[in-house]
């Protein structure tokens, strides 16, 4: 198995731990920022993370994985390949998450979702609903990086390559801001 220490090497080696003053999704300032596409964007390691994914599930009888665009679309691939089964995604439109592209779950269907990186959850949960909907079963959801540092719970099998606690801040209580030495950026088309 991959320790905590090798894949948070590969993270940081490959520039996907950023440091400055940024602005997340939620509004909140941090001081951190995973930009996992800078990992997922070198083949090689995106095997060698997910194969520590891949071996905590690959005796779970996963029959298709699931993950929500973007992010997760190459971590899905990946998974999908390597425990020899179909590897799909499901898309926001109009707000809400859908599969498209003639891509089906099945009832009874055994489903393993995964996820890049998870701060709150919010995409994951919705593709595991979209799962049952379908009368399929979320055998278990598998992420890269969990940035609540095991704070979120899906009441199913967790699994997870690295797990950490990226600090975030109200504006109001952001040390960055206050120090006021580092412009804020919004991490997105620009990283
Ligand atoms: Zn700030």
């Amino acid at each position: 198995m991959l320790s905590r220490e090798e894949a948070l090497r590969i993270f940081v080696d490959a520039g996907a731990l950023l440091s400055g003053h940024f602005v997340l999704t939620s509004g909140r300032h941090s001081d951190h920022y995973m930009q996992c596409a800078q990992v997922l964007k070198h083949p090689p390691h995106t095997e060698v993370l997910v194969r520590h994914l891949a071996d905590e599930f690959r005796d779970d009888g996963i029959e298709i994985v699931v993950a929500p665009a973007i992010g997760g679309i190459i971590v899905s691939y990946e998974v999908g390949r390597q425990l020899r089964v179909p590897a799909i995604f499901a898309e926001r439109e109009n707000g809400l998450m859908i599969l498209r592209r003639g891509f089906e779950l099945h009832p009874n269907q055994r489903v393993l979702v995964v996820e890049d990186v998870i701060t709150t959850g919010g995409s994951v949960r919705e593709v595991m609903q979209l799962v049952e909907e379908r009368g399929a079963e979320v055998a278990g959801v598998g992420v890269l990086v969990d940035r609540s540092n095991g704070a979120v719970r899906f009441g199913v099998k967790q699994g997870q390559v690295l797990s950490m606690e990226i600090r975030s801040w109200d504006p109001v209580d952001c040390p960055v801001c206050k120090e006021g030495r580092i412009p804020l950026v919004k991490p997105g088309s620009r990283f």
